[in-house]
């Protein structure tokens, strides 16, 4: 049996990070603008910490302004509220990210729709998910983006193809139904009710796992050929007490069966983060109206 095409998101990312990075340098040079980038931290959660530390220092890596803001974990929401009115009206700001999970006290809804929507570089406002549902322009959640390009840089044209989306979300699932509908994919988007999840899979020449459950779907489960992207982070036991991350595909017998896939670690995840930083240039560019630069895809790969 042939082994699947192992899709490397890491290197991708790091060859669209430093695209990104001499636009943003090009940026500086010719215009005088230094994207910058403001992340906010409630809590002591160490997973959220680490990602908060590598969005700051990838951003700083670009060449970005980077701005940190770590608040306690019984921050009033009112506090929170003030701190992005005041990004939303500072200039040297042209991004907000507010780490998910948030706290109790708070709701997280109220924050995303407080963030301006052209500085919403997770796309989670409902003015950028309205405009992606609608074909309009907006700033697209990076997980589902980082997915597509890896999936246009491995497939090349998308359309016709039948893509089975796993998972319903609003920060994965529903986007990635929508970009995929968007390059005119016929689009099924799977769930925690579907009937025969198994029967819808193997029509995929197309999958996108996000679900969060470890290795939840087998290598039998996967059309011959299919191209898998793997979206799920989980964490698993292992007998040195150390825990390892496994995604939500069976990797081992995935990759008997499948044309190309995504390995967790080292697929999905590493492109998120260039795509956060690439939504920052981008709503720089708008901010200031100046050209979007297009086409980092292509020269990042060259
Ligand atoms: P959510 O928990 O918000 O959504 C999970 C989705 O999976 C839901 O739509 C749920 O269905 C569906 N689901 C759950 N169990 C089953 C099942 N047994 N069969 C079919 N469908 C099921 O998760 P997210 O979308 O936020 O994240 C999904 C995964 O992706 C997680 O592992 C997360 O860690 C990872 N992730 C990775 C990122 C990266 O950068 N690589 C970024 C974001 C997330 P229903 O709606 O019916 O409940």
């Amino acid at each position: 049996m042939t082994r699947a095409e192992i899709i490397d998101g890491k290197l991708f990312a790091e060859r669209l990070r430093a695209e990104i990075g001499r636009q943003v340098v090009r940026l500086r040079e010719e215009h005088l603008v230094t994207p910058g980038l403001a992340v906010i931290l409630v809590g002591e959660d160490p997973a959220s910490q680490v990602y908060v530390r590598n969005k700051a220092h990838q951003a700083r890596g670009a060449s970005m302004a980077s701005f940190e803001y770590r608040l306690p974990h019984n921050v009033p929401q009112e506090n929170l509220l003030e701190l992005i009115a005041r990004l939303n009206a500072d200039p040297a700001v042209h991004g907000i990210l507010v780490q998910l999970p948030l706290p109790p006290q708070v709701d997280t809804d109220r924050v995303i729709n407080a963030i301006r929507p052209d500085k919403d570089i997770d796309g989670f406002h409902p003015v950028n998910a309205g405009a992606l549902a609608t074909g309009g322009d907006a700033l697209v959640p990076c997980t589902p983006l980082g997915c597509l390009m890896l999936l246009k840089h491995r497939l090349g044209e998308l359309a016709g193809l039948r893509a089975v989306v796993l998972g319903r979300s609003n920060i994965v699932g529903k986007p990635m139904a929508s970009l995929l509908l968007r390059e005119h994919c016929t689009v099924t988007i799977a769930h925690s009710k579907t009937r025969d999840l198994a029967d819808e899979c193997r029509r995929a020449d197309i999958l996108v796992a996000a679900v969060g459950r470890p290795r939840m779907v087998p290598g039998d489960w996967i059309k011959p050929g299919a191209t898998v992207i793997d979206v799920g982070i989980n964490r698993i036991e292992t007998p040195d007490g150390k825990g390892r991350l496994v995604g939500d595909v069976d990797f081992d017998s995935a990759v008997q069966v499948a044309g190309s896939i995504t390995p967790v670690p080292g697929g999905v995840g590493p492109m998120t983060i260039a795509c956060l930083l690439l939504n920052t240039l981008e709503a720089a560019c708008r901010q200031l109206d100046l050209p979007v630069p297009s086409g980092l895809m292509e020269t990042a790969w060259g």
